[in-house]
């Protein structure tokens, strides 16, 4: 029990694994850090952690802790094409950090340039925009904040199957466009209650879900490749399922919580989606690509697929093109359910402890730890590379 709260919780363990710190040539170390712009509301809200402006806090940190001339820090929002500042400040780098939201795809053309990098740390949950596979052959270390966002993303999906569900979308249209017709509205609608709703993964935000559907007297299930403790599963009567097919027939509505690895790229495909139930709705707040982009499209538009929500892309950001911006029936958002300002002041302090312990090669919570020594020691991923280079556009 106390093993599975660990893994699927948030506490710290000792028993820790060392990152090695290699000193650079003139002693200083490169840390750059990719993040998205703040703009006006970075400008005005420190609490807005993960953007430049505020750059995860790292900047008054480094003047706290006297670390000016160990660490030179490039912040930047610039990622895409050859000329970015974040291309150009690669061979220099020793450690990259980098963040879901605004992802700097570390792929094997990114990690060959990146000669003297050591540590890639994702500010937040989710390290598939690192190629797993050429970080273990390269002996780059890969950390994570896990645990820091789970709540924000667990209530992100709450939110978004009820508002498929409710359709919530269409009724805020009209308020917004002076018009009013319940009929329109209500042919759509339907209670949450006794719907079957089903997550794919049981991990630290799938569970959670779990939890918080349970007070709307739902039917729940799950699939996992690892069963949950069988207490667990009395206590929110949860149905387990031994593939995701055999969930995905049942379900009125399917939420999707694994990460992004190599099997499950491209679980959602068009087979899959047609096993689905006629009229059901899927939230993945996962990974975009674990759907088949086109394939989820023409699922909607055929009316199989009633709706869909979520707030992840591939690749991020997502196009102005994008066909899910304009597919029917979505209440899709920009990336950001685990980017509330409480989950950011989680992540930018899980960040900075990363660093220090980087810096002062002291041990890493061993929960933080996705690729160390050459090999993928988080359970819940598989070596390869699942975003295949950040220029495929699906
Ligand atoms: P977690 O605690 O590590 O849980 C992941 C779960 O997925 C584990 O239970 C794992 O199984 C399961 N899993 C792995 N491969 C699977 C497969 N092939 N089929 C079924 N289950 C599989 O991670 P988490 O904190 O819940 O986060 C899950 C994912 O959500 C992240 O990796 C990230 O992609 C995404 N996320 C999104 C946001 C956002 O802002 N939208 C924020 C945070 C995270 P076992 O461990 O039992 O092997």
């Amino acid at each position: 029990m106390l093993s599975h709260i660990l893994r699927k919780g948030v506490l710290s363990s000792n028993s820790s694994t060392l990152i090695r710190r290699y000193a650079s040539t003139n002693g200083q170390e490169t840390v750059l850090v990719v993040l998205y712009e703040g703009g006006e509301a970075g400008k005005k809200n420190k609490n807005i952690l993960g953007c430049v402006e505020n750059a995860l806090g790292l900047r008054e940190w480094i003047k706290e802790n006297k670390l000016d001339s160990r660490l030179k820090l490039v912040v930047t929002s610039d990622k895409q094409g050859e000329n970015s500042l974040a291309e150009k400040t690669l061979p220099e780098a020793s450690v990259v950090i980098s963040q879901p939201f605004w992802p700097c795809y570390l792929d094997q053309t990114r990690i060959d340039k990146a000669k003297k990098l050591k540590l890639a740390i994702t500010a937040g949950v989710g390290s598939d925009h690192v190629n797993l596979e050429a970080a273990c052959k390269r002996g780059i270390t890969v950390a994570e904040v896990s645990g820091s966002n789970v709540v924000s993303v667990a209530e992100h999906v709450v939110m978004q199957i009820l508002a498929l569900v409710r359709n919530f979308i269409p009724a805020y249209k009209q308020v917004v466009n002076g018009e009013w017709d319940i009929a329109k509205i209500a042919d759509k609608a339907y209670d949450l209650e006794n719907k079957h709703v089903g997550t794919v993964a049981a991990g630290r935000i799938g569970l959670r879900v779990l939890q918080r559907l349970k007070p709307f007297d739902v039917h729940l299930h799950y699939y996992d490749k690892f069963r949950l403790d069988k207490s667990i599963e009395k206590e929110l009567n949860v149905t387990y399922h031994s593939s995701v097919e055999s969930l995905a027939k049942v379900c009125d509505v399917v939420t999707i919580n694994c990460p992004l690895h190599p099997e499950t790229e491209h679980m959602f495909d068009k087979k899959m989606l047609s096993l689905m139930k006629k009229g059901s709705y899927i939230v993945n707040t996962a990974r975009g690509k674990i759907m088949d982009r086109d394939a989820l499209v023409d699922a909607i538009k055929s009316n199989h697929i009633e709706g869909y929500a979520g707030d992840v892309w591939y690749p991020q950001p997502a196009a102005k093109d994008h066909p899910w911006r304009s597919m029917p029936r979505h209440a899709m958002t920009p990336h950001y359910s685990g980017t509330t300002l409480d989950a950011q002041a989680r992540y930018a302090a899980g960040v900075r402890e990363i660093l220090g312990n980087w810096l002062n090669e002291r041990p890493q919570r061993e929960e933080y730890l996705i690729v160390d020594k050459g090999k993928v020691v988080s359970r819940a991923y598989t070596e390869g590379d699942a975003t295949k280079g950040h220029s495929e556009k699906k």
